[in-house]
């Protein structure tokens, strides 16, 4: 006989039950509201065009530096493509003090970058470094600047490869000032302010990011179609046909050549359908929304991605603690301080570990309860608790994300050839999440579009730390091409 908690533990995680009907519907509504993001402005899902019109072949050539913000980690890094698919990429990590993320001003946050970036050219290149500011003494008029790629991931209008302003901050970033500003402005002049070698060539998405970086190690007949993130956020980018982005038609009609007739979309998907009209809702999400600092926006995000999961589980947790007796034995203590009472508390990296945990000692899970919420001795119910409900949310967030994919797989009509359709991912999600992808593919394969057949074709690669040797690519292209830049 199973027990009061977990008999409640598993009515919870029927709520999560995303099923094959529900997946269907979503697709349809994920490709309505993708083209209706290419027909005009303020839409749920934005759809932005990147100004990326080619894809790389793996034989591009050059140094590039590249500076990645978005997600937990500030990045600075500098990448050597080789032109022969490999590169050499030398990067240094680090963590966004809080209170610049959710309270200073935009100028606090660039100089921080900009001040990175100095540290950096420092230490891996101060030979250029220093060249440059001799020649600066000497009153050299030609400069030698490194072109730098800039992966912002956040919803940014693009005018241009190089230039575009911030819609909104989404995944807790939260600095006012900066919305409705050019990003690439901004980070030009913290930089000109400690005179650094560098111009800021490009404005990337991590999204568009992957999807080149993708195209340039496993170059193929048809190149990579998709670049999807599953990490802190989510959201995805892909190749459209120029004539589909009817919103872009002054820019088609007045100098724009693209050699390949595509551009580069960002979805920023995270917004599909924050009007909820097909998305799945539990207690929990609502409740999450509604005390999160965006309310009504990156709905699809909010049950999707890292940032999210680990405070639905949380809001479900309690719910059984405070409800069903979960970690109510004697034995168990839950200090008042446990992260199960503190909003954000929970790590996904606790998602992955307790899905992970296949042993019937479940030694995982304990420990996983022990280091993320100082939960000491659960009984074995609880913990088979906390392993229904990480695997009910787990497993939604993988079979809602089929629905972006298959949205675009279906709108491109890239199933419809033999060709295999590549599709790069990073993120810690899809990473470390144990089956997310074969999760992920069950729900594809409900798709009576996708089926067995296509899905079959689908091949989905990690492309790991992609958006660095990405940004470097899309910095190569914007060097090279004047018309790209603010028409
Ligand atoms: C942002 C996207 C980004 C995604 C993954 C979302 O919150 O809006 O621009 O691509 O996170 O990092
Ligand atoms: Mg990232």
């Amino acid at each position: 006989m199973s027990s009061p908690l977990l008999a409640e533990a598993t009515r919870i995680a029927r709520e999560f039950d995303y099923p094959a009907d529900q997946v269907q519907r979503g697709v349809a509504e994920y490709i309505r509201q993708s083209n209706e993001g290419l027909a005009k402005e303020n839409t749920t899902l934005s759809q932005i065009p990147t100004f990326v019109t080619a894809v790389p072949n793996g034989t591009e050539k050059g140094l590039y530096l590249a500076v990645d913000l978005g997600g937990t980690n500030f990045r600075v890094c500098s990448v050597q493509l080789h032109g022969d698919t490999t590169f050499s990429l030398t990067q240094s990590k680090i963590m966004i003090p809080r209170e610049l993320m959710a309270s200073g001003t935009s100028k606090d946050l660039f100089t921080f970058l900009a001040r990175q970036i100095e540290a950096f050219l420092r230490i891996h290149h101060n030979e250029h470094f220093e060249a440059h500011q001799r020649r600066r003494r000497e009153g050299h008029e030609e400069e030698e600047l490194f072109d730098l790629g800039f992966t912002f991931s956040f919803p940014v209008r693009q005018y241009g490869i190089n230039s575009g302003t911030l819609i909104r901050w989404t995944k807790g970033f939260n600095i006012p000032d900066a919305v409705g500003h050019d990003v690439c402005a901004l980070l030009q002049s913290a930089i000109d302010h400690l005179d650094l070698p560098v111009r800021v060539a490009a404005l990337v998405n991590d999204t568009v990011g992957t999807l080149m970086a993708r195209s340039y190690t496993s170059p193929g007949e048809t190149g990579t179609l998709i670049g999807a993130i599953f990490g802190t956020g989510t959201n995805g980018a892909y190749v459209e046909k120029l004539e589909n982005i009817t919103k872009l038609k002054h820019i088609k009609d007045a100098h724009y050549d693209t050699h390949t007739g595509e551009m580069i979309i960002n979805a920023e998907w995270g917004s599909f359908d924050n009007q909820l009209s097909v998305l799945p809702s539990t207690i929990y999400d609502r409740d999450l929304d509604a005390d999160s600092n965006n309310p009504g926006i990156q709905m699809f995000e909010k049950r999707v991605s890292g940032m999210f999961l680990g405070e639905i589980l949380r809001r479900a947790l309690l719910d059984l603690y405070n409800n069903a007796q979960l970690f109510k034995a004697t034995e168990t203590s839950v200090p008042s301080d446990s992260f199960l009472h503190r909003q954000w508390g929970l790590d996904t990296s606790l998602l992955s570990d307790v899905e992970g945990d296949t042993l019937p000692q479940m030694p995982k899970i304990k420990a996983a309860l022990k280091e993320h919420l100082a939960i000491e001795n659960p009984t074995d119910d609880d913990c088979k608790a906390v392993k229904i409900l990480t695997h009910a949310i787990g497993k939604r967030a993988a079979r809602l994300s089929a629905v972006p994919l298959a949205a675009v797989l279906i709108h491109t009509g890239k199933l419809d050839t033999d060709d295999i359709v590549d599709v790069g991912v990073d993120g810690s999600v899809v990473e470390f999440y144990p089956n997310f992808e074969g999760h992920l593919r069950d729900a594809l394969r409900e798709v009576p579009e996708v089926g067995v057949a296509g899905d079959k074709k689908v091949r989905i690669g990690i492309s790991k730390d992609g958006s660095g040797v990405g940004a470097a690519l899309i910095a190569l292209v914007a060097s090279k091409d004047e018309t790209l830049k603010n028409p």
